[in-house]
């Protein structure tokens, strides 16, 4: 009878470890699989080039950064709802229309939250002066960020800003260069730094050759990262010493098939664009894994 007791008490104990070592699992499964940071790179939706990425918080926080053209926005509606339908912080580049005009259309049409925004603009009167032939554009996104419904949300972040947003890090390594009027409209590129708890990722925009001097001379070790956002669509951008510093180990290429081919209907690297010179940089660089917004989104791990 004794014995027969403890046999029942040792089946019990047997039983109840089992389940809470299941129950244990299940937990840190669950845990493990919610704590993934996704970044998507998004891919044009219409012939022309654009820039367009997500990165998604471990606790389920979105953050964007440009979208792309007007033609894009569908696109990133469709992203933003199948991510919780709202926008905890929205990174703009620069006022170019392949970067903020699907933005422009979300905020003037659409009822998506946004909860802070992050740009770096000069005044329209710059834009009027040195880029004017896209001066209309710039105006429409000027005032799309003085509209009532958004204003209180923008931010001018200074450099070397801080932001969190749960596990994510954006630090702000650059931010406009009134002072460059060469390729005044892209030289104004805000440039931030994501950081995981392992892993970073740098977005240049449209940094192009002065503003990559300038990022050299001022933020050379901070530059590092182990994802990179490749300038300007692949061509005419950074600099291949600012990439070199950066040192990446995945490229990130914002560029669609006639720009990664250099191919404008006469042939491949027929057209006028430099994208073979870049892709030749970031071979030599020995980088393996390489993502082309031409061949539709993709979604990695950030951890
Ligand atoms: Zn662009």
């Amino acid at each position: 009878m004794e014995q027969k007791k403890i046999n029942n008490k040792k089946r019990f104990y047997v039983v109840l470890i089992f389940i809470l070592i299941i129950a244990i699992s299940l937990f840190y499964f669950q845990n493990y699989s919610q704590k993934n940071t996704t970044l998507t790179q998004l891919s044009p939706q219409g012939d022309r080039q654009m820039m367009g990425y997500l990165i998604k918080t471990h606790q389920g926080k979105l953050i964007v950064i440009d979208g792309g053209t007007i033609d894009d926005k569908d696109q990133l509606i469709d992203q933003i709802n199948q991510n919780g339908g709202k926008v905890d912080a929205w990174f703009l580049t620069h006022a170019h229309d392949d970067h903020v005009g699907a933005f422009t259309q979300i905020v003037n049409n659409t009822d998506i939250l946004i909860n802070k925004i992050y740009v770096s603009t000069n005044e329209l009167s710059w834009y009027k002066q040195y880029e004017p032939q896209r001066a209309d554009f710039t105006e429409y996104f000027l005032e799309t960020l003085e509209s009532e419904k958004i204003k209180d949300k923008v931010v001018q972040p200074n450099i070397n800003d801080i932001f969190k947003i749960d596990n994510v890090q954006a630090e702000i390594l650059g931010i406009k260069n009134p002072e460059i009027t060469e390729n005044p409209g892209n030289e104004q590129s805000m440039v931030i730094k994501f950081t995981t708890n392992n892993k970073s990722l740098l977005i240049l925009g449209d940094t192009g050759e002065k503003s990559s001097e300038k990022l050299l001379k001022t933020q050379k070790e901070k530059l590092k990262s182990d994802i990179l956002q490749i300038a300007h669509h692949g061509q005419q951008g950074a600099t291949k010493e600012l990439y070199k510093q950066v040192n990446p180990k995945i490229c990130l290429w914002p560029t669609p098939e006639w720009l990664w081919n250099n191919d404008i209907g006469q042939g491949e690297n027929t057209g006028p664009y430099k994208t073979f010179e870049t892709r030749e940089w970031i071979k030599e660089m020995n980088v393996k894994e390489n993502y082309i917004a031409k061949d539709g989104n993709i979604t990695i791990n950030l951890f």
